[in-house]
């Protein structure tokens, strides 16, 4: 039956013209009917009663096309149209490779959507779909494509209200063939649909399996680059699975090495350009597109050789992906050359981190910030920057890639902490590892703004990552910094409790390149500490503390060096 259908489609012909015949002796009249016009080309003339080029028969079906549009009356029969459409079917049948063929295949198509909207029946509506899907894969490059796309995409989304789809032939318009006639009028159909589906994604948010079956739409590519470091960030409305790999360099197809990542059941947001063009040395440009109906594949052209890594992130879903040049990055750091410190300052702008009553977090981290870059600053040797220098949201991973750009020496991210229980107080120090302590979980998740699960995800993920080789340098600043911070703050404030150096996966210590930790300056739910953070003094004092300890850090491993 198959078989029998597909050629129906290149001859329809004969196949329709047995309505009296019974459904055995149809299949067997119309394969025979295909014999006879793959064997012997006479007959075909002989049926069709010419024995004309496809020029002139491109002509003579064009007449029949004019004549039926100009008139109203004949556009009511069935007939009118299928005169029409089965001379244009004669010329991409019998001459499949003449110039005419792909014309008179967009022309059929054309015909029987126009067809469809007389008729309503389903079966004309798909062979245009098929004929201007045939015509996609047949002729390859041909001037007709985006037309061909955009009229699928006009389908899809008039008849077949099937936005995503519509979405999808628009975007190839706009993508594959950037400088054609089309474009304009795919983006300003693709901008229609792009609105509808925001209007209709509100008031879809009460759990459906319809909406579980919704494409998760790529947003944005977000990237930042050093001559040794990029880090491309890749934004989604929704957590995808994902598959990534690594190419060689093939430079007889004159390609580079690249890593691509196949996002599954994902959709491309009108609003990306590709290819996005990246200044660095590592990457030169991010490649997106649809690969496979449902899959958006990303591509990443790499200049250089060099390491990758991948993870994905919550909250709102994003997959990073980090890539480090060969050379690998001094730790501990060594040398004479002036040293460069990142100050973190944890959460600001719509993000106010843990907030009791009117204590907020970002401000307290802000606070303790910028005391602390001004003590650094004093050091002639050190270069000092902070990942924010306002009440700024700042997304993690762009603070982590922030230093690596800087290429810092040190990077130390501030924080305050809260806890249902207000007895609970003091002052500790993480750094970067896996963890099954309960407390350290719940102090990730909290910083990352994510779940537990998504706590015990990441924790996957990092072990896969094979974690950084600063852990031990990171383990050795912490206790540095917490052991002189409780002794600068102990001396002169009273009730200050040292909780200890502890390690936890955080986000924003991910992919750091230099020794990198995280301070809970104290928790604002206890009243001791509550009191502590809020003055300015205190303030001060701990921002001592903080540089004490990480110029004791620097001095040590500047002593590392001359003796190892
Ligand atoms: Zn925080």
């Amino acid at each position: 039956m198959k078989i029998v259908f597909r050629l129906s489609v290149l001859f329809p012909l004969p196949y329709r013209a047995l309505p009296l015949v019974g459904n055995g002796l149809k299949k067997m009249v119309a394969a025979t009917l295909v014999i006879f016009y793959l064997f012997v080309p006479g007959v075909v003339q002989g049926v069709y009663g010419t024995s004309e080029g496809p020029a002139k028969l491109l002509k003579s079906a064009d007449n029949c096309r004019k004549s039926l549009f100009r008139s109203t009356g004949k556009k009511k029969y069935r007939d009118n149209w299928l005169k029409c459409i089965r001379k244009y079917g004669l010329i991409y049948s019998r001459y499949p490779v003449s110039e005419q063929a792909p014309w008179a295949m967009f022309r059929a198509a054309g015909l029987l959507s126009g067809l469809y909207a007389y008729s309503g029946r389903s079966k004309d509506l798909d062979r245009a779909i098929h004929l201007y899907q045939q015509l996609l894969r047949k002729y390859k490059g041909h001037r007709l494509a985006d037309d061909a796309h955009y009229r699928l995409g006009q389908i899809y989304y008039k008849y077949e209200k099937d936005l995503i789809k519509a979405r999808g032939e628009l975007l190839e318009v706009c993508k594959r063939y950037p400088s054609g006639d089309m474009r304009p009028k795919a983006e300003s159909l693709l901008n229609r649909i792009s609105g509808e589906l925001r209007r209709k994604r509100k008031p879809r948010n009460r759990i459906s399996i319809r909406a579980n079956k919704k494409r998760i739409a790529v947003k944005n590519i977000r990237h930042w680059s050093a001559p040794n470091y990029t880090r491309v960030v890749i934004d989604l409305d929704g957590p995808v699975k994902y598959s990534h790999h690594l190419l060689d360099a093939d430079p007889q197809h004159g390609k580079p090495r690249r890593i691509y990542l196949d996002l599954n059941n994902a959709c491309i947001s009108p609003q990306i350009g590709s290819p996005v063009l990246i200044t660095g040395n590592l990457v030169n440009q991010v490649r997106i597109g649809r690969y496979k109906r449902n899959t958006v594949r990303v591509v990443l052209d790499m200049l250089d050789g060099g390491s990758s890594k991948v993870f994905h992130l919550y909250s709102p879903f994003r997959i990073v992906v980090d890539i480090r040049g060969k050379q690998k990055v001094s730790t501990p750091v060594c040398g004479i050359r002036a040293k460069t410190v990142v100050i973190d300052s944890g959460h600001g702008g719509k993000d106010p981190g843990c907030t009791l009553g009117k204590t907020k977090e970002k401000d307290i981290n802000f606070e303790i910030a910028k005391y602390l870059a001004k003590k650094l600053k004093q050091q002639a040797d050190l270069k000092v920057f902070l990942t924010r220098t306002r009440d700024d949201f700042v997304p993690l991973e762009q603070r982590t890639a922030f230093a690596n750009t800087k290429k810092a020496d040190l990077f130390i991210s501030l924080h305050t902490n809260i806890d249902k229980d207000r007895k609970k107080r003091g002052l500790e120090t993480y750094y970067l590892n896996v963890t099954t302590n309960p407390d350290s979980m719940m102090v990730a998740a909290r910083e990352n703004a994510s779940t537990e699960k998504g706590i015990g995800e990441l924790q996957l993920i990092l072990q896969k990552l094979m974690l950084n080789h600063n852990i031990q340098e990171s383990k050795r600043l912490a206790h540095d910094v917490q052991k002189a911070m409780v002794s600068q703050l102990s001396a002169k404030h009273r009730g200050v409790r040292d909780l200890g150096v502890k390690y936890a996966p955080f986000y924003v210590l991910i992919g750091a390149e230099m020794p990198a930790i995280l301070i809970e300056t104290g928790f604002i739910s206890n009243p001791i500490d509550r009191k502590h953070l809020l003055s300015q003094g205190y303030q001060r004092d701990l921002a001592d503390g903080i540089c004490s300890g990480m110029l004791y850090y620097l001095s040590r491993a500047k002593l590392d060096c001359i003796y190892h």
